[in-house]
């Protein structure tokens, strides 16, 4: 074990402000180690939570109650904050270089990146579609479709392209927004809506009769293959007619990662160890969307990433004073809230428990409202 003279000018370098980065930046804030030296280095100064966006988007919540001030959060942890983007990893010389030509060096590194748009399957997507992942850069492209939309000749037809949890969060969230704000008639249509493991067969139904209600089409058990000024065109050969396309399928893994001799999964994706470390990089952590954790691997969703976050502190902390890491073991399901952009939400976990209504709302947003107030230094 190391002494605190020894963890004096030790370096702990963060990359990536995402969901486990801002539980690492609260815990040393709270519980400061004398002596270490901490960055961030991340793209943007704030930080969206995923659990709120799609209040947000549908006008539920307003953009600062839905984002964790970075800077804030630095400053109350000690730390250091360097708004840029990591470009390279140098693994056996530990350095990461940035986008702006600076080097950094670490002692123990920590990567939190997300993951990047696939959207290579469906012809035109690039041109003609909004990607709604990374969740960094939603924001911006939203607010252009909300500037079109609430134009007179703007976009009335939108389609959703993903039927995973945040594709049928995004369909209930466009069609609360513009509904309340466009006075033409509007059309949402949802594609791909059996695709979530996580949804069990009674909230499946609820699911399904909360869209009904709303005049969400749904256009399950078929995939977009082709994206166009007309609309989506689905691999059944029918053709929905949009306007505005939102996709959020399967992400790929940033491409900055390609370039490195980490260990990764067949994906891509940086494989770890239970303790969150890179299989083959003791001084390497990685965690949220960016990693697979190997021995248990679980979906890609930002639950799983706050709860990667006080265990990557612990060892992050156990790492720098050279004790023993901490083993963890994901639990298999969580608590699954969808709101319907109504003041109601769907809930469910597990197999069999399924509930809706106003109740499950008023859960949902006292949860998230908590989680946001860890972070008020
Ligand atoms: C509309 C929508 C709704 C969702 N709703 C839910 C939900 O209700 N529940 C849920 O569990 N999940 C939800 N998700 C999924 C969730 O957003 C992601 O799983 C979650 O954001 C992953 O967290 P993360 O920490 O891995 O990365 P992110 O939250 O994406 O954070 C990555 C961070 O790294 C920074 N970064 C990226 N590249 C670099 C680089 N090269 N150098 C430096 N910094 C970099 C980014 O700026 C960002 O700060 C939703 C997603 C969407 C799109």
């Amino acid at each position: 074990m190391e002494t605190s003279a020894e963890i004096l000018g030790k370096r702990l370098l963060l990359v990536g402000g995402g969901h486990a980065h801002v539980l690492v930046l609260e815990a040393f804030a709270r519980n400061p180690e004398p002596g270490l030296t901490i960055t961030l280095v991340t793209k943007d100064g704030l930080t969206p939570y995923s659990g709120m966006l799609p209040g947000h988007l549908a006008g539920t919540y307003t953009r600062d109650e839905i984002h964790i001030d970075l800077k804030r959060l630095v400053r109350a942890a000690g730390a250091e904050l360097i708004l840029d983007e990591a470009v390279g990893f140098d693994r056996a010389a530990r350095r990461v270089r940035l986008k702006g030509g600076e080097e950094l060096a670490y002692d123990i590194l920590s990567v939190d990146i997300g993951i990047t748009p696939d959207l290579s399957g469906i012809a035109g997507a690039e041109e003609h579609a909004l990607a709604v992942k990374p969740i960094g850069s939603l924001l911006e492209k939203w607010d252009r479709l909300v500037d079109s939309a609430l134009a007179p000749d703007g976009p009335r037809r939108f389609a959703i392209v993903g039927g995973g949890v945040a594709g049928i969060c995004l369909a209930f969230a466009v069609r609360a927004f513009f509904a309340a704000r466009v006075t033409d008639p509007i059309t949402v249509s949802l594609i791909g809506a059996s695709e979530a493991p996580s949804i069990n067969a009674g909230m499946r139904r609820r699911i399904a009769r909360a869209l009904k209600r709303r005049g969400i089409a749904v256009h399950a058990e078929d995939v977009a293959v082709r994206i166009d000024r007309s609309g989506v065109t689905l691999a059944s050969g029918r053709h929905v007619p949009a306007d505005a396309v939102l996709v959020s399928t399967h992400a790929a893994p940033p491409s900055v990662l390609a370039t490195t001799d980490w260990a990764k999964d067949d994906s891509g994706f940086l494989a770890v160890r239970p303790t969150l470390q890179i299989l083959n990089d003791e001084t390497a952590f990685a965690v949220g969307d960016c990693a697979t954790m190997v021995a248990h691997p679980r979906p890609k969703a930002g639950v799983f990433a706050v709860r990667q976050g006080p265990v990557l502190a612990r060892n992050l902390r156990r790492a720098v004073r050279g004790e023993a890491l901490e083993a963890y073991i994901p639990q298999r399901d969580h608590l699954l809230l969808i709101a319907t952009g109504d003041g109601r939400a769907i809930g469910g976990r597990g197999r069999f428990l399924a509930f809706e209504g106003r109740l499950a709302w008023r859960l949902k947003d006292f949860i998230d409202r908590r989680f946001m107030r860890r972070f008020e230094f």
